[in-house]
């Protein structure tokens, strides 16, 4: 036996810390201060005689992504409420969402006043399992949103070939995905949108923002009127100290802009996306390796998957290890030896704290679209399973090198052998 858990007095495996994230680009300093001489703090100043940050960050992220437009946004909820509504989702509409997921995957559904259907996972994946979101297409469904969750890509083939039958769009929720590639393509490109957050814990950062990109043109009009109030750019340059936007569309938007600053520095944090991916994708390569070693189970991806994003490590305990322990008691013990956090991964959707569609009176429409949205209708068994035995922590490790991989291993090893100074006496 080794030392005892540092969560009951033991010497903690280590000492040292851990890379600190976000961590600014080279030039993200400069380009904060450019906005902050430009005379243009939104897309809502005046034209100062060059295309604004927004305009330049849309056509870079476009060209990473090799499609035409791309539309950024104050939030990934912002992208995903955009991206709903610009597929002609509203009021009383069914949407399917994974019931594995951040809330905002469900809590954007309702936003839009339809109602979220939460479709099990796949146990390796732990994306949208498509033959459950099969079962559950109604003539009143008007969406499938899929998620690509901590470091998977979704089963993007025959999600996009259920949607193409169903006649529905698909719309990827890649908040957690930038970069990822399925079948040599980007993720994000293979549904009508694909909708992105750069908030502070994501990838790709500028403390709070987001995107939506598409194929389409039309779309990515709406898109554009959703975010601004209703206006869009206009097509020529207007007088130098005028706006560019142009008031009165076809559509009224609300104002989920992102500001100048933040475009700005996206621009940079883009530059080392790339790397920053290979370098995360190298260590959890290893990670995989000693962790199965371990009998445990990493998150898989679907088949097509051709470069992950690693957003977040996720982890299975095999079932029945921890019977009668509880897994936030393992994800601290393991935390506490290591010196970060790590956690049971998102519970069922329908589970979590915060997913109170019956708290604000904004979704009480009547008393029938209550009902279809009580969460209580709902029960996603591998959804549950995997959460009970799933653990997860932030890329920002991944940052480190391979001996921190190798802490990583060690600690887990500590914890399973020291699982029965974990068990709960009530449990015997
Ligand atoms: C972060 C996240 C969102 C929401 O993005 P915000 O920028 O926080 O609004 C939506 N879906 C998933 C899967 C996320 O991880």
């Amino acid at each position: 036996m080794t030392a005892p858990l540092a969560i009951h007095g033991g010497t903690p495996l280590r000492r040292g810390g851990w890379p600190v994230w976000p961590m600014p680009a080279p030039g993200a300093a400069a380009a904060l201060e450019e906005v902050l001489d430009s005379g243009r703090w939104s897309i809502s100043g005046p034209y100062r005689g060059q295309d604004c940050f927004d305009r330049r960050f849309a056509a870079a992220y476009a060209r990473y992504h090799d499609v035409p437009h791309c539309v950024p946004c104050a939030s990934g909820t912002a992208s995903l409420m955009m991206a709903l509504e610009a597929c002609g989702v509203g009021a009383g509409d069914e949407v399917i969402t994974p019931a594995l997921s951040w809330v905002a995957s469900a809590s954007t559904i309702l936003g839009v006043n339809a109602v979220p259907v939460f479709a099990d996972i796949d146990a390796a994946t732990l994306c949208i399992d498509p033959a459950a979101v099969a079962d559950l297409i109604t003539p009143a469904t008007k969406a499938i949103v899929a998620v690509h969750l901590y470091s998977a890509v979704a089963d993007l083939d025959r999600l996009t070939a259920l949607a193409a039958r169903a006649g529905i769009p698909l719309i990827e929720d890649c908040a957690q995905a930038h970069g990822a590639t399925y079948r040599g393509r980007k993720v994000g490109t293979f549904g009508r949108v694909g909708a992105f957050s750069m908030h502070h814990t994501k990838v790709l950062t500028c403390g709070e923002g987001g995107a939506a990109i598409t194929g389409d043109a039309e779309l990515a009009q709406r898109l554009h009127y959703l975010r601004a109030d209703g206006r869009r750019f206009s097509d020529m340059p207007p007088p130098a100290g005028h706006s560019d936007l142009l008031e009165g569309g076809e559509l009224m938007g609300s104002n989920r802009a992102l500001s100048e600053f933040h475009a700005a520095l996206l621009l940079r944090q883009l530059d080392r996306l790339d790397a920053q991916h290979a370098h995360r994708a190298g260590n959890a390569a290893i990670l995989d390796g000693e962790l199965a070693r371990l009998g445990l189970q990493p998150q898989q991806s679907s088949a097509g998957t051709t470069d992950r994003c690693y957003f977040g490590y996720a982890v299975a305990f095999p079932r029945g290890l921890l019977e009668g322990v509880a897994l936030g008691d393992v994800a601290a013990a393991l935390g506490k030896e290591l010196g970060m956090v790590i956690k049971p991964v998102y519970p069922p959707i329908y589970r979590s704290p915060m997913y109170l569609p019956h708290s604000r009176s904004r979704f009480a429409l009547s008393d029938e679209h209550l009902a279809r949205i009580d969460r209580a209708r709902h029960a996603c068994p591998v959804a549950e399973d995997a959460a009970g035995r799933t653990v997860t922590f932030h890329h920002a490790a991944l940052l480190g090198s391979a001996a921190d991989m190798a802490d990583i291993a060690a600690a887990f090893a500590k914890v399973i052998e020291h699982l029965d100074a974990l068990r709960r006496p009530s449990s015997h």
